[in-house]
């Protein structure tokens, strides 16, 4: 068993961080992605702008015969969903880890802040972040590169009555040019570089569909794979699974994994595993002011993170809306036009859930359910008069246009469902990611968060993958 490989089912985000720990301690590690597909594009940065992109966002696929009209965006290439994100890195904060468990036991995180605060520095530093170069503009951020934020800006978040940030954005060194779609993606940037020095192996094309079981030694012993070329299984044997599928796959790929010892699947014995899954619900729109503005070349995010007594918070990001107001940030000119991306929180509930259901070649696949609360709407709808409201009382009015509520599932920021939680009737992974009664299999994407405030996730679950890799390998 020792000399078999530490087996990383994915090559996202999740699986890069957690793929660098174990690689710093010297330990064998064998990467296994379903799809080969490395989505083309090219990326040119001057002198801290992104001057040209080229991505036609080939390999994303949205599925959406799930239940209650949700979407599933997803897609099979290696570096995952970091070919088309928009890379925006913000740090939870301590409350985000603290508040949940106070509202109500069944959202208690078994982690907090502190528990990941070496960790987020160490998964900043990996996705070279640039930040404000101004501390209260910049939260609790490291940032690798700065900007400084525009006055005008600056001026309105603290006279607002909400957290104010530059977006953190993984945008990498300010001048280089990449064959790649974005300026961070975790294969090309990552595991790629840690393969060609020959430190990891990662086979493209093996999709896992479950991991096997040794009912005599009582631990997970490799996973099941399909060559996704000759339709063939294979066997890889492992000493630890880590599973990084993204959260809807990753929960799969356990359903999946039944035995005599988990006829539910693994981590599946208090019926808990697919179940509170969530998505940020998310509200966009454009608004014209009556005066211009400096345009951003980086968004800022104007938050309410919520409190014990009113707990459901929101995140806006505002940001350019052309290409004319893009060229413009890059010289400080001014625009009256700005598109607001609102985010709100919804606390995880067991109807949200992940489920198999049949498919027409044979195998399964996982059907999600996501469901917002009439409350999580309101809150939402109500974000966009409460930031024209804000903005008045500064003198500026702002009219809002071609508003809409965008489909449960479209944010893709899934999380939950093989959630942390010190209960076991709870939660399905513990406070180090190991899924309980399954020695030897590991969750570290977010499918193990306990909640979702309203921040974007990837930070987080990097940090989460590095610290569970960081915990395995001692
Ligand atoms: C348009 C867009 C913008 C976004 N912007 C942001 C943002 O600004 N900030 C942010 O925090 N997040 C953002 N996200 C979300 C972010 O991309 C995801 O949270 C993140 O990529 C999830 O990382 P992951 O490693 O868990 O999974 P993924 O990135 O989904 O990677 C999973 C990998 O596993 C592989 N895989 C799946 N199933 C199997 C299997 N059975 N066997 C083997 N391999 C498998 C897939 O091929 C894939 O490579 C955005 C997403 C999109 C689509």
């Amino acid at each position: 068993m020792s000399d078999e490989p530490y087996v990383i089912v994915g090559s996202g985000p999740a699986a890069a961080a957690a793929a660098t720990q174990l690689v710093a301690r010297g330990l064998p590690v064998t990467v296994l992605n379903d799809g080969s597909l490395v989505p083309p594009g090219w990326v040119v940065r001057i002198n801290g702008r992104s001057v040209f992109r080229r991505d036609r966002q080939i390999g994303l696929e949205c599925i959406d015969e799930t239940e209650s009209s949700s979407e599933w965006i997803k897609t099979a290439s290696l570096g995952g969903l970091t070919n088309y994100w928009t890379a925006a890195v913000p740090r939870f904060e301590p409350h985000d880890f603290t508040m949940p468990g106070e509202l109500d036991h069944r959202h208690a995180w078994p982690i907090g802040y502190d528990d990941l605060e070496p960790w987020y520095e160490a998964a900043e530093s990996l996705l070279t972040v640039t930040g404000a170069a101004e501390p209260e503009m910049r939260g609790t951020t490291q940032t690798t590169f700065v900007r400084p934020t525009p006055s005008d800006w600056q001026e309105i978040v603290e006279s607002i009555g909400l957290t104010g940030v530059l977006t953190p954005s993984a945008i990498g060194r300010p001048t280089f040019i990449a064959r790649r779609p974005r300026e961070f993606e975790s294969y090309r940037t990552v595991l790629r570089p840690m393969e060609r020095s020959g430190k990891i192996e990662v086979r493209a094309g093996m999709t896992v569909e479950q991991i096997r079981w040794s009912s005599a030694d009582q631990r997970a012993v490799g996973v099941e794979a399909r060559d996704s070329i000759t339709g063939q299984q294979r066997f890889f044997p492992a000493r630890a699974v880590l599973l990084a599928a993204g959260a809807i796959d990753s929960i799969a790929i356990l359903l999946r994994s039944t035995s005599a010892d988990h006829p539910g699947g693994l981590g599946n014995t208090h019926g808990v595993l697919g179940r509170f899954v969530t998505d940020h619900p998310r509200l966009w729109c454009e608004l014209e002011l009556d005066r211009k503005l400096t345009a951003l070349d980086l968004p800022i995010l104007l938050r309410n993170s919520g409190t014990a007594e009113v707990p459901l918070g929101w995140q806006q990001s505002i940001g350019i809306l052309t290409t004319p107001d893009r060229l413009r940030s890059w010289f400080g000119g001014k625009t009256d036009r700005f598109g607001v991306n609102t985010f709100g929180t919804n606390l995880p509930v067991d109807r949200q859930h992940v489920r198999l259901v049949p498919h027409d070649d044979g195998h399964t696949v996982p059907q999600v359910a996501l469901t917002y609360n009439e409350e999580t709407l309101a809150v939402l709808r109500d974000s966009v008069p409460r930031l024209q409201s804000e903005l008045a009382q500064l003198g500026i009015n702002a009219t809002a246009h071609n508003v809409w509520m965008s489909d449960a599932g479209d944010s893709v920021h899934y999380t939950g469902g093989a959630r942390m939680h010190h209960d076991a009737k709870l939660g399905v992974v513990d406070a180090g990611n190991q899924v309980r009664g399954a020695n030897g299999v590991y969750v570290c994407d977010s499918a193990c968060f306990t909640t979702l405030p309203e921040k974007n996730p990837t930070l987080t679950s990097m940090a989460i993958a590095m610290r569970a890799a960081s915990l395995i390998a001692a």
